[in-house]
């Protein structure tokens, strides 16, 4: 059986950060990628928010080019997906794609989290034309637009409000007749004058033109049906966390998220870190998940230290 002395699952920005730092540490990281090589980002186009690129990056060059930085420096990058764990005592034994056995005495968990989607087809048809869940990547380009939130909970209002200060107007989607958003939220989304809130409504499809989003379709609960005219459809229904493989052994909260110590990486076992999307609920930010990349290698070179001193 292979034994590696750090391994990191997931190929996002928190997984390549870990691996470069650690790479750079002599840790011999090896890191697999998992389903979505290059992670949440490649599902976006242009990144506008990641420091040192004033004219924007393309998502996939720029996880090329923290894969290809990873690489320099030695770090075994792989295609693979960890379908197994037991991590009830060290080193730990992962099994990937439900052959490869591992055994690992550090792990980081960069897995990351996934945007819940409705599950429309026209919602597919038109992702990244129109169609996203992340209004800070992409709200941008719906600058004096009309533009749809989908959600009632905190990240919807949040969403609704940055949009609101781009686009000309927004219309939140509220499938009950409240939000289930914190007051404070709530009172910020009703005072602002472009945000149009429709309540007890569920989307029935997205309107396009064939190249990008033109409106939606909602039903109300009262039975009607009606268009309305947008430029943007933003979802915030939620996120989900990729942790279910780690839920026996490891502390989560109630959405999933795995629960890291204060201001560290550390999870409940120590010698397992997690990085990125799968323990952050709230930033959920490219340079937010490199950077907890960053503190999870660092944490593990430090706990390797302490374990053969
Ligand atoms: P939440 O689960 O809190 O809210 C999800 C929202 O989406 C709810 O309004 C829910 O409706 C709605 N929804 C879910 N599924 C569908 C669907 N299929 N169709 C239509 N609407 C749907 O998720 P959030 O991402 O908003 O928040 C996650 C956590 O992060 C929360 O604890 C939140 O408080 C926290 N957070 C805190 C922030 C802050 O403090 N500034 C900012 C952002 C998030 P319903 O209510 O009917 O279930």
């Amino acid at each position: 059986m292979e034994k590696i002395k750090c391994l990191i699952l997931g190929g996002g920005p928190a997984g390549f950060t870990a691996a470069i730092y650690a790479s750079r540490a002599n840790l011999s990281p090896v890191l697999y990628e998992g389903i979505q090589p290059g992670g949440q980002l490649t599902t976006t186009t242009i990144v506008e928010n990641f420091p040192g690129f004033p004219g924007g990056v393309d998502a996939n060059n720029l996880m090329d080019s923290m894969r290809e930085q990873a690489r320099s420096f030695g770090a075994d990058i792989r295609q693979g997906t960890a379908t197994q764990a037991d991590l009830g005592n060290r080193p730990f034994k992962v099994v990937i794609d439900g052959e490869t056995e591992l055994e690992a005495e550090t792990l980081i968990i960069a897995t990351g989290a996934q945007a819940r989607y409705l599950g429309l087809p026209s919602e597919e048809k038109y992702k990244g034309s129109g169609v996203s869940a992340c209004a800070t990547c992409d709200g941008f380009f719906f600058r004096k637009k009309t533009v749809a939130v989908v959600g009632g909970g905190d990240t919807a209002c949040e969403e609704a409000l940055y949009l609101a200060g781009l686009a000309k107007k927004v219309y939140m989607i509220v499938r009950r007749d409240v939000f289930r958003a914190s007051r404070i939220m709530q009172e910020k989304v009703l005072a602002k004058d472009n945000i149009e809130v429709l309540w007890n409504c569920n989307t029935q499809e997205v309107l396009g033109d064939g190249w990008s989003v033109t409106g939606a379709r909602l039903l109300r609960k009262d039975g009607t049906v009606f268009d309305i005219e947008i430029d943007g459809f933003f979802l915030a229904i939620g996120h989900a966390p990729a942790s279910a493989l780690f839920a026996p052994w490891l502390m989560l909260d109630e959405a999933g998220y795995i629960i890291t110590e204060g201001k560290t990486s550390c999870t409940s076992v120590p010698g397992v870190f997690a990085a990125g999307d799968v323990q952050d609920p709230r930033y959920r930010q490219a340079v937010t998940a490199a950077a907890s990349g960053c503190m999870a290698a660092r944490d593990a070179e430090k706990f390797l230290i302490e374990q053969n001193s």
